[in-house]
């Protein structure tokens, strides 16, 4: 092959492939490294989110919502159903298709661009030659004008608990399980440890979930995560806070998950462990000594806000450099980086990165926490509407939550969105944008929502801010 490139990207997740396609819609000549290989299966682009992590979650999430839904709540709707019954296999097979199906179309994403796309290992060496060793073949130099590096993040793993594949298992594991376990541990109450306690705590297994901080969801407004608390405590997901675990011991009821809170030491029985504590940044086998790409004392690699790293012409995006380890997060640098190589003015707004966690109901946020802003000394203003009020939550049976609105005091513009309810992550889109484009909350007020929607709880939130909310009383 013609080993001499535009761009050459090593890592294929979301951050790099999308780096890819932008590149090739430029018109530069594009190599996309990926060394992803599913167990037992093809090599796959996609990296983390679609393979392991984002896609297969929310799939499982979705299923195990429905299953938990039919068995408790479409009771309410009039629906009897005789019984119901779970085919775990099947749930498994239909969240294997759709990753299946998404990382295939971005190999004829890749085709129809003109994205050359090579499986295999990638290592960026000096001068931005980079030595690739496809699967089971033979290494052969690349060269790219520019590289960007996208090579993701893994799992974090406590010395104390290594991960054994089968009872102590990382993000991955915990998507795979062929059976339900009876008693599962979860260590971390993050969003993923909240999002995979979930799918199995709807699917029948008695969760505990272990987190060492004392206060829940710390980087969530207050008064959000409050009540993403108390609606978790009342589906009866056993969170326990201000709890380290210290290790894993077994006895003949299995084993157990010991942990240290301020009253003492204490065990939970369980059957199989999720240890979710967090990703680190991944660049084992990434670079050579000589490439002059500077890490941070925690690995990651570092860049400026353009995302260059300290070597000419070298970037890096996604996982593997500071910020929010989300997806869209890295694409959107993946699609600055390739305008900005093809000479167009290019940034991403990092004030608006929306974040969603996929529980029931769901967390959704953008912008600055009311802690946030009381601690940097902003005067704001807020207002907040309640799901209980909103006639579409009411219809769908899922009037739980609340959206809250943060605006300057000064300016009325919107500087934070906080919702939990249901489909908190869609709703949030909203807030994105009106965000993006500097609104204020009178601007929200002015826009017609469709009735009944949803949407009207973001409408009444900035209604409510000042004091004019229509369904709701204003105090
Ligand atoms: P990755 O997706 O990790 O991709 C990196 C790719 O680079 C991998 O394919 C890897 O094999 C490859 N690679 C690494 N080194 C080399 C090398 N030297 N040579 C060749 N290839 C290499 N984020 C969201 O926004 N929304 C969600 O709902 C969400 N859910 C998640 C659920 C779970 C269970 C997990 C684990 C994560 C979730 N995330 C979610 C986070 C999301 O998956 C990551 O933020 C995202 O995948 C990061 O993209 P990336 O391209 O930087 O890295
Ligand atoms: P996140 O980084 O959002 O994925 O969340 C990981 C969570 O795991 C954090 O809230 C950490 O406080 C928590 N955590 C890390 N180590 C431990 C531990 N040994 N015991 C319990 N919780 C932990």
């Amino acid at each position: 092959m013609d080993n001499r490139f535009d761009v050459v990207i090593i890592g294929g997740g979301p951050a790099g492939y999308v780096a890819a396609i932008r590149s090739a819609q430029h018109g530069l000549s594009t190599a996309c490294i990926d060394a992803w290989q599913n167990p037992g299966g093809p090599p796959a682009f996609g990296g983390t989110c679609l393979n392991a992590g984002c896609i297969p979650s929310k799939a499982l999430l979705e299923s195990s919502e429905l299953y938990h839904r039919a068995r408790n709540e479409l009771g309410n709707h009039g629906i009897k159903i005789a019984k119901v019954s779970l085919d775990l296999d099947a749930m498994q097979q239909r969240k294997s298709t759709i990753v299946q199906q998404l990382t295939d179309g971005i190999h004829s994403l890749f085709e129809a661009n003109g994205v050359r796309g090579l499986h295999g290992h990638g290592q960026l060496l000096p001068n931005n030659q980079v030595q690739f060793t496809p699967h089971g073949g033979d290494t052969e130099l690349i060269e790219g004008e520019n590289i960007i590096l996208a090579s993701g993040s893994t799992p974090i793993e406590l010395p104390s608990i290594p991960f054994d594949g089968k009872k102590i298992v990382d993000s991955w594991g915990a998507l795979e399980f062929d059976e339900v376990p009876q008693r599962l541990g979860v260590i971390g109450a993050g969003v993923i440890g909240l999002e995979l306690g979930s799918v199995w705590h709807r699917l029948g297994s008695s969760v505990a979930i272990v987190e060492a901080l004392d206060q829940f969801l710390p980087m969530v407004d207050g008064q959000i995560a409050r009540e993403a608390q108390r609606q978790f405590k009342r589906q009866g997901l056993d969170i326990r806070l201000g709890a380290m675990v210290r290790g894993t011991a077994t006895d003949k009821s299995g084993l157990l998950l010991q942990y240290d809170d301020q009253q003492g030491s204490h065990e939970i029985a369980v059957d199989k462990v999720v240890v979710a504590v967090g990703r680190r940044p991944y660049t084992d086998g990434l670079l050579d000594p000589l490439a002059g790409v500077e890490l941070d004392d925690r690995g990651f690699i570092v860049v400026d806000k353009a995302c260059r790293t300290s070597a000419p012409n070298v970037y890096a995006v996604g996982d593997v450099v500071r910020g929010p380890m989300l997806a869209h997060k890295g694409s959107e640098e993946g699609i600055m980086v390739a305008d900005l190589i093809a000479g167009d003015r290019a940034e991403v707004n990092y004030d608006v990165v929306p974040s969603v966690i996929y529980t029931a109901p769901e967390i959704a946020w953008v912008g600055k926490t009311e802690e946030e802003l009381q601690a940097a000394g902003v005067a704001c203003k807020t207002g907040s509407f309640s799901f209980a009020a909103s006639a579409r939550a009411k219809a769908m049976d899922q009037a739980a939550g609340l959206t809250k609105i943060l605006a300057s005091s000064e300016t009325d513009r919107i500087l934070g969105v906080h919702i939990v309810g249901p489909m908190a992550g869609e709703l949030i889109g909203e807030a994105v944008l009106a965000m993006e484009f500097q609104a204020s909350t009178e601007d929200l007020q002015r826009t017609i929502h469709g009735h009944p929607t949803l949407t009207e709880a973001i409408h009444e939130a900035a209604l409510a801010v000042d004091r004019r909310a229509i369904h709701a009383i204003n105090r």
